[in-house]
C-alpha cells in the first residue's frame, strides 16, 4: 500500500513523524511521504523510523501559494531535502505563518476569544523547523475552552468566512512549483476537489506542475473520475494519499487512518517517472 499525504506535528499532525511512521507500517503501508506544511523538518525523524520497519519513505512536503485570494496547496516529492535554496523559501513561508498567526490572535481577542498565542509560537520554535497555522490556533482555543475541537474552531472562528479569519500572504502557484522543481522534485496540486478551481489547473500545468491529487478522502468517486480524466487531458501524472493529521475523523466526517487513501502501485510508478 502506498499513501502520500501524511501531517505530523513538524506541522499540524497530532503523531511525532516516529509514531506516525510506525502507525503507517503497522497499517500495511510499503511506501509513504510525509508531507507537511511549509516545512521538511519531521523528514529525518521519519527517514530513521521508515528504515526501521521496513518501509519506503518519499520526501515530501505540501507547500501553500495564493491564487486570486485562495489557498492553493502544492505537494512535492522526491526533492532534495537538503537543497538551501528550497529552505530559503521555506523560512519565509513559515516566518508569514507566524506574522498571519498573530493576527488572528488579535482579532481572537477582540472577540472575547483569546489565546495565549506566545505559548503556542514559543511551542513551535523557529529554530526547530515546526511550521505554525489555523489548527495550532484552533487547539489553543480548544485548551482556552472556547471551542469543542478543531472542527468547531474552524466553523466559528477560523475558517474563510469565520470573524478571525486573516487573508494570507504567500507566493503564487508558479513560484511554488518553481521551488518545488529546482530542489529537483515533482510538484503535485493537492485535494483539487477542496480547492474548487478546475479552470485554473490548465494554467498551473503550464507553469510546470506535473500531477495532480487525484486520491484524496475529500474526493467523491465522481471528483475522482473527473480529476483522472483531467489529469490524462493534460499529461499530468496522479498522486494520493489519505492527508492523515492524527484525527480519527476528516473534515468532511470520513474515517481517517494512514492508507485510507491509497495510490496504487502503477500511478506511483508514473509518479516518480517525472522526476526532472
Ligand atoms: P493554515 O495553513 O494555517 O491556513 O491552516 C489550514 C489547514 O487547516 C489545512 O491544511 C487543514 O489541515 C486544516 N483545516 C482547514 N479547514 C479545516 C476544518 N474545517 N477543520 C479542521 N481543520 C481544517
Ligand atoms: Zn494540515
Ligand atoms: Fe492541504
Ligand atoms: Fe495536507
Amino acid at each position: 500500500m502506498i499513501d502520500l499525504h501524511l501531517h505530523t506535528t513538524a506541522s499540524d499532525g497530532r503523531l511525532r513523524p516516529s509514531s506516525l511512521v510506525a502507525l503507517a507500517a503497522h497499517a500495511g503501508l510499503r511506501v509513504m511521504s510525509v508531507t507537511d506544511h511549509d516545512t521538511v523538518a519531521g523528514l529525518v525523524e521519519a527517514r530513521e523510523a521508515a528504515l526501521a520497519h521496513g518501509l519506503r519513505l518519499v520526501d515530501g512536503i505540501e507547500m501553500t501559494a495564493v491564487d486570486s485570494g485562495r489557498d492553493v496547496h502544492i505537494l512535492g516529492y522526491f526533492f532534495d531535502a537538503t537543497d538551501a535554496d528550497l529552505e530559503r523559501f521555506l523560512q519565509a513561508q513559515r516566518v508569514a505563518r507566524i506574522e498571519r498567526v498573530r493576527e488572528i490572535a488579535v482579532r481572537l481577542q477582540t472577540l472575547n476569544c483569546a489565546i495565549d498565542v506566545e505559548a503556542l509560537l514559543a511551542a513551535t520554535p523557529t529554530a526547530s523547523g515546526r511550521s505554525v497555522g489555523r489548527p495550532l490556533v484552533a487547539d489553543a482555543l480548544v485548551a482556552a475552552g472556547h471551542a469543542a475541537d478543531r472542527r468547531d474552531a474552524f466553523d466559528r472562528l477560523l475558517g474563510n468566512d469565520a470573524p478571525a479569519f486573516v487573508p494570507r500572504c504567500a507566493p503564487d502557484v508558479a513560484s511554488v512549483v518553481e521551488a518545488i522543481a529546482r530542489a529537483g522534485g515533482v510538484a503535485s496540486l493537492a485535494h483539487p476537489g477542496l480547492l474548487g478551481a478546475d479552470d485554473r489547473i490548465p494554467g498551473y500545468a503550464a507553469s510546470g506542475l506535473s500531477a495532480i491529487e487525484v486520491r484524496h478522502r475529500d474526493h467523491s468517486p465522481v471528483d475522482e473520475a473527473r480529476y483522472r480524466r483531467l489529469a490524462a487531458t493534460l499529461d499530468l501524472a496522479v498522486s494520493g494519499g489519505s492527508d492523515f493529521h492524527g484525527e480519527h475523523e476528516s473534515r468532511g466526517g470520513t474515517v481517517s487512518a494512514p492508507g485510507s487513501v491509497t495510490l496504487g502501485a502503477e500511478d506511483f510508478a508514473a509518479l516518480e517517472a517525472r522526476r526532472p
